[in-house]
């Protein structure tokens, strides 16, 4: 079985948009958070793969479309590949929103996170060993789905939305890093330490 590295998508890989909003959905204002290029080079260079999550509910809510999306992630991964010669393996997402506009996408969705239904299905395609894989995100709700997915470790970063969950996810015992570079080598010491076979 194969491991993997669950990243969130905005905040985690790419810096979020707008200001006020935080909506992110045209390709030219994607700009990579700090060390995201290497870290996805470090995920790869340590055997495991680069599996990334998105709850995109804005699509539900008609903020912009799931071709908008697929632009993002375009650019996101011409970026990455620019800077460290690594993107990730696969883009996981779930645009439905319980309180959206658009009839196919408003509905509750179990993939929608904290849900852990884009990992679970992950696992399935990619025959992931969720014991020895964990999960990187800038929300609680990231933290949340990591757990309920069952990861080794679930590890918050401090990049995109991060401030506004700090407290809350400390309260709770997760372990907190700057950026995803940071979460990245912290997770991949921690478990060499721990007799791992590389
Ligand atoms: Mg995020
Ligand atoms: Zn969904």
């Amino acid at each position: 079985m194969k491991k993997a590295f669950f990243l969130d998508r905005d905040g985690v890989l790419n810096e979020e948009g707008d200001e006020e909003t935080g909506v992110l959905f045209e390709p030219e204002k994607v700009l990579l958070t700090p060390g995201a290029a290497q870290a996805v080079k470090k995920i790869h260079e340590a055997g495991y793969l680069a599996i990334v999550v998105s709850n995109q509910g804005a699509v539900a809510l008609s903020w912009y479309t799931m071709e908008d999306v697929y632009a993002v992630e375009k650019r996101l991964c011409e970026l990455l590949w620019q800077e460290s010669g690594h993107a990730p393996d696969a883009f996981y997402y779930c645009p439905h929103h319980r309180k959206g506009v658009i009839p196919e996408f408003s509905t509750y969705c179990e993939n929608r996170k904290p849900g852990p239904g884009m990992l679970l299905k992950a696992a399935k395609e990619w025959d992931i060993d969720l014991s020895s894989s964990f999960m990187i995100g800038d929300r609680l709700t990231d933290m949340q789905a990591g757990i309920n997915a069952k990861c080794s470790q679930c590890c918050f970063v401090l990049t995109g939305h991060g401030g506004k969950d700090e407290e809350k996810v400390r309260q709770e015992g997760f372990t907190v890093k700057n950026t995803i570079l940071d979460a990245v080598e912290y997770l991949l010491n921690k478990y060499k330490e721990n007799g791992e076979c590389h």
